[in-house]
């Protein structure tokens, strides 16, 4: 479980999180939809300790993830600390961010192996495992810039599932991919979401796929939650006229 107290992220002058506060419950999968600039990847950065919160707290399973109280003073967890929460967190982004120069089974083995300290055997039999389930049990030994933009998103979702996450954060994981790509993508996420229990928050313009694998929906915009249901409701009939105004427009 995630959750989210009072935080604020300010980049310059300009406050993107406003003391936000949200929970997800272990096992939920929460799609995140809102305008452009709302707000929404910077949730995702700041639980994958790519941004620095200014103010407030995320706890995951009750722990402190970057920060704690001490009093009434909120300070910085040790390095040691940090890692060791972030270790349950995984991220699929937007572009893939594969290792460049190492084969397709090399990025999978390379967190497991150097991070979590798996032997290797057991983390090639493992992401060997993995290829297989995204589709890409032929292209172990290939090199990430042989693959298409689908491929490397298959890879990178095995990567990030290899670390056996309990939290999978999902970046818009479609949008820098070609139409004809998109639904293997989704398809493959889409069993994730069925085989699994892990928890998952999602940003999407796909709203059919939010629609097929998240229970809930929050709809954002300057930061702020504007409403919340499940997806039938949420796309179907929308309370609020900004979500209204918002839908219209993308579906
Ligand atoms: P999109 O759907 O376009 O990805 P979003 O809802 O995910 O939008 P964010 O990317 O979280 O929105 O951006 C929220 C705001 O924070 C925007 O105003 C953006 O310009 C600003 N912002 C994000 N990252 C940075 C950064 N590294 N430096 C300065 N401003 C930033």
């Amino acid at each position: 479980a995630i959750e989210l107290r009072g935080v604020v992220k300010r980049f310059g002058a300009n406050t993107v999180l406003d003391g936000l506060d949200f929970s997800v419950a272990k096992g939920d999968r929460v799609t995140l939809i809102g305008p452009s600039g709302s707000g929404k990847t910077t949730i995702l950065r700041l639980l994958m300790t790519l941004e620095e919160s200014d103010a407030g707290l995320i706890l995951v399973d009750g722990d402190p993830y970057t920060h704690e109280m001490k009093g009434r003073r909120r300070v910085a967890l040790s390095e040691r600390r940090r890692s060791l929460v972030r270790k349950r967190v995984g991220m699929v982004f937007q572009q893939f961010n594969l290792f460049p120069n190492m084969t397709v089974l090399e990025n999978i083995v390379e967190a497991p192996v150097h991070v979590l300290g798996i032997s290797k055997e057991q983390a090639v039999h493992r992401a060997k495992e993995l290829l297989d389930q995204v589709g890409l049990g032929d292209k172990a030994d290939a090199r990430c810039t042989q693959l298409s933009g689908g491929q490397q998103q298959r890879v990178a979702i095995a990567r990030a599932l290899a670390m056996d996450p309990e939290i999978l954060l999902l970046d818009e994981v479609t949008s820098a991919l070609d139409p004809e790509l998109v639904a293997d993508v989704l398809g493959v996420l889409r069993e994730v979401a069925e085989t699994t229990d892990i928890t998952m928050l999602i940003v999407t313009h796909e709203m059919q796929f939010a629609r097929d694998v998240s229970n809930r929906v929050l709809m954002f915009d300057h930061g702020r939650i504007v409403e919340e249901a499940d997806p039938e409701t949420m796309f179907s009939a929308p309370r609020e006229e900004r979500t209204q105004e918002f839908l219209k427009a993308v579906l």
